[in-house]
């Protein structure tokens, strides 16, 4: 079917009742109904679900789609089962429905009344469902929260790394529609890899600014609870969540911000299932302004008007602190995004990581790296989280531009055009096989197994940038990184190379302006938890 010969506009506003697609929709619908493999990344509440919502409801056959939760499936279905009379329209295909209802949903299938089918992954390696389906007409499979099959993503499950199989095996020329909320370049690779989207597949990826959020680090000191309760009471009456590792943590903080007068409620799934959806709706309904929380709040939570995001403790990846502090300022109005920081705290992380598999941890280690090097830098922070997920961002013309503590107490600079050349030809001699930490040795002229295996130690250019810290160094390679002379391939985790444009400034330099980063103090706390 060609998208031409349907009115989507119409099909819109009849199903959804909105009179505009938003953003990349309209394209995405387009490469869709086009029967294309199509590749969406878009950030949370972008609306991912309406890209594969509308192309079902108005082609042949059923969609099958493919997402992990069943609670979230239930959502989307019951929310389907509201635009249409029919209530054959959406359904869930799981273990936990009686014989007769699963016969009930193969046959709204046969008849042609289901367009959409929500299933987990598990069910779809059920022999039976396999044999069913293979036997429809088919329209497409979407895969919801698609970086579920990569190990880089912030959301493992290995069910999903065969789900190209079972596709193929319902139909060889099913359309694949893979949706997600997370962009690294590794994980978008995975997911393309994994799922077989060639070349002909159309990729489509929305901005992940959010020009509205306010970021901010601040060095943790053992005061950092004095501070976070002045923080709060400057802004007494507004909506924020504090997020901590640990369920003691949040026990001891909302407690500490009661006693200070805040009004404060402990989310934590250590606490029993009644007290938790207590406190979640006094959140939700304005009975109390703060929520301090483990990670195990916030997924689903859609409150507008949260004006701050606390990480009392950092997180463990930038993409778990760009959803947790995504929770803020959704309607658009301020965000701060404030985040306490110690060298300590990652050591912890580091702790909690030894007993896993090596290269979960050698993952979990270049992800923490990341971390450091964001929270380290003095460069500009929207700038940063960008270009991690793959953005370049203009902080002259960008929207927000001069929204985050880099960016408004500016570090001086100075030319350190001789040391970037320093840099890159250290990188380019020892073969371009190091990461930075050997790197950064050899420039100070240290050496260590790795190093002397290589026989670095014994080269010429062995210790040329000794007269400078190895924190310079390190915060020259973030620099160099996001300016992109040099990447890290993320295959080997974390080597790095020289790209073309760091050939180029080695036989041509050009001026380039560094800042120093910041020097943190450190502090101590405790385990992450759920
Ligand atoms: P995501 O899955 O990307 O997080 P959702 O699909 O949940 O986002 O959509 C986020 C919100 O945007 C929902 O409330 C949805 O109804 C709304 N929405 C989606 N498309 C449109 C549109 N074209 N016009 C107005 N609102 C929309």
């Amino acid at each position: 079917m060609s998208s031409e010969e349907i009115d989507l506009h119409a099909s819109l506003k009849k199903y959804f009742g909105f009179s505009q697609f938003k953003g990349l929709q309209e394209d995405v619908i387009k490469s869709i109904v086009e029967g294309k493999h199509t590749f969406v990344i878009m950030p949370t509440g972008g609306g991912k679900s309406l890209c594969y919502q509308l192309p079902a409801l108005i082609q042949e056959g059923t969609a099958i789609v493919v997402s992990p939760l069943i609670a979230l499936m239930k959502n989307q279905v019951d929310a389907l089962r509201g635009i249409s009379k029919e209530n054959g329209i959406a359904h869930v295909l799981n273990s936990s429905l009686t014989k007769g209802e699963i016969k009930q949903v193969k046959e709204d299938i046969s008849n042609g009344i289901t367009k959409l089918l929500y299933v987990a992954p598990e069910s779809l390696t059920k022999e039976e469902h396999v044999e069913f389906l293979r036997s429809q007409k088919i329209s497409f499979v979407a895969i919801d929260e698609a970086h579920c099959i990569s190990e880089w993503g912030h959301d493992f499950r290995p069910e999903y790394r065969n789900l190209r199989q079972i596709i193929k095996r319902i139909g060889d020329a099913i359309p694949i529609i893979a949706v997600t909320a997370t962009a690294t370049p590794k994980v978008q690779e995975d997911i393309m890899k994994n799922l077989g989207m060639t070349s002909e597949a159309n990729s489509f990826k929305a901005s992940f600014n959010r020009p509205n959020l306010y970021y901010e680090i601040r060095p943790k000191t053992k005061n950092v609870d004095a501070d976070i309760i002045r923080f709060v009471k400057q802004n007494q009456g507004k909506s924020g969540i504090i997020y901590c590792l640990s369920r003691k943590r949040v026990e001891e903080l909302a407690q500490v911000l009661q006693v200070n007068g805040v009004s404060a409620v402990p989310y934590h799934a250590g606490l029993d299932a009644k007290t938790r959806v207590k406190h979640q709706d006094m959140f939700l309904m304005e009975d109390v302004d703060v929520v301090v929380a483990t990670i195990a709040f916030g997924m689903g939570i859609d409150k507008p008007d949260v004006r701050f995001v606390i990480h009392h403790d950092i997180p463990k990846s930038i993409e778990s602190y760009y959803q947790e502090t995504g929770r803020a300022g959704r309607d658009g109005g301020e965000g701060h995004c404030l985040a306490y920081y110690s060298y300590k705290d990652i050591e912890k992380l580091e702790k909690f990581m030894s007993g896993k598999p090596v290269a979960e941890q050698e993952i979990g280690h270049a992800l923490l790296q990341e971390v450091v090097a964001y929270a380290e830098t003095s460069m500009s922070r929207r700038k940063f989280i960008l270009h991690y997920f793959g953005e370049e961002f203009d902080n002259e013309t960008g929207e927000g531009g001069d929204l985050d503590d880099n960016v408004r107490n500016p570090k001086k600079k100075h030319e350190a055009q001789e040391d970037v050349v320093k840099l890159l030809e250290v990188v380019g001699k020892t073969g371009e096989i190091y990461k930075g930490k050997e790197l950064v040795f050899t420039l100070v002229g240290k050496s260590n197994a790795i190093i002397s295996s290589h026989k670095t130690d014994s080269d010429s250019y062995f210790g040329i940038g000794k007269s400078k810290e190895p924190s310079y160094w390190k915060a020259l390679l973030r620099q160099v990184l996001v300016a992109g002379y040099l990447k890290k391939d993320i295959e080997t985790y974390g080597v790095i190379k020289l790209t073309k444009k760091g050939k180029e400034f080695v036989s041509k330099p050009e001026s380039f302006m560094m800042t120093e980063d910041h020097a943190f103090e450190e502090a101590n706390d405790a385990p992450a938890e759920r």
